[in-house]
């Protein structure tokens, strides 16, 4: 091997509710670190959302294990806990400043979708994101993908095989008793049913999904 100053590391960071991860997030993650080469993807469970204030979402704890057990046999992929231990109102600023303080001098790029991506410039400090961090765009089904707005050199938007697959669909398929096999990890499928997620009050559960 050839000698030399040592590669900068290339981190990538793929933040969500994960409520539950899905194959739409990993395959995401995957193409991204494929594409740009990255060493790691680090996934980071948000702890409260600032757009899903209103909604209900899953204890912090259930959402990070099944982020763990999603991402487990992917050597390249880890979770952090910076912003379920921070707590509060997750802003993706804090989720920089604190992966950038882990991995000193390492080149950050923050993965989103599209969806994601159309919202970003009404994220807090959003100039400063963009300093931090490259962002990497997504396509994503029934969203557009586009940087209008964006600063040119700090955003890449990428085609990735299109996963027609939401946590919202997940969550109201369980809720009806329908399946989610294949849409997620199975073990995350297991994890779901062990712990009763998303089940309507009164629902037993079936034997088939
Ligand atoms: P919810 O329906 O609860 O909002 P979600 O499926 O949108 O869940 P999030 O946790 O909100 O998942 O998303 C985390 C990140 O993953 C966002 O950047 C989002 O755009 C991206 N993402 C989610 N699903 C997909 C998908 N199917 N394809 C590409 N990117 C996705
Ligand atoms: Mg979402």
């Amino acid at each position: 091997m050839a000698q030399g100053a040592p590669r900068q590391l290339r981190i990538g960071i793929m933040g969500g509710t994960f409520d539950p991860i899905h194959h739409g997030h990993l395959v995401a993650a995957s193409e991204v670190q494929h594409a740009f080469d990255l060493d790691e993807v680090i996934f980071v469970p948000t702890a409260t959302q600032p757009f899903k204030k209103d909604r209900r979402v899953s204890p912090a704890e259930h959402r990070y294990l099944m982020t763990v057990i999603a991402t487990a046999s992917n050597p390249r992929f880890t979770v952090s806990r910076v912003d379920i231990d921070r707590g509060g109102t997750t802003y993706t600023i804090d989720t920089l400043h604190d992966i950038a303080a882990k991995y000193p001098g390492a080149a950050l790029y923050f993965i989103t979708g599209a969806d994601a991506l159309a919202q970003i410039l009404t994220w807090k400090d959003n100039e400063e994101i963009f300093e931090l961090a490259q962002l990497v765009g997504v396509t994503r089904p029934g969203h557009v993908l586009t940087d209008m707005g964006l600063p040119e050199d700090r955003v890449s938007l990428m085609e990735v095989p299109a996963m027609s697959i939401s946590s919202t669909d997940c969550r109201e398929r369980v809720s009806d008793g329908g399946p989610v096999w294949y849409l997620v990890p199975d073990g995350v499928v297991q994890y779901i049913r062990k712990y009763g997620l998303y089940r309507r009050a009164g629902r037993a559960s079936s034997t088939t999904s």
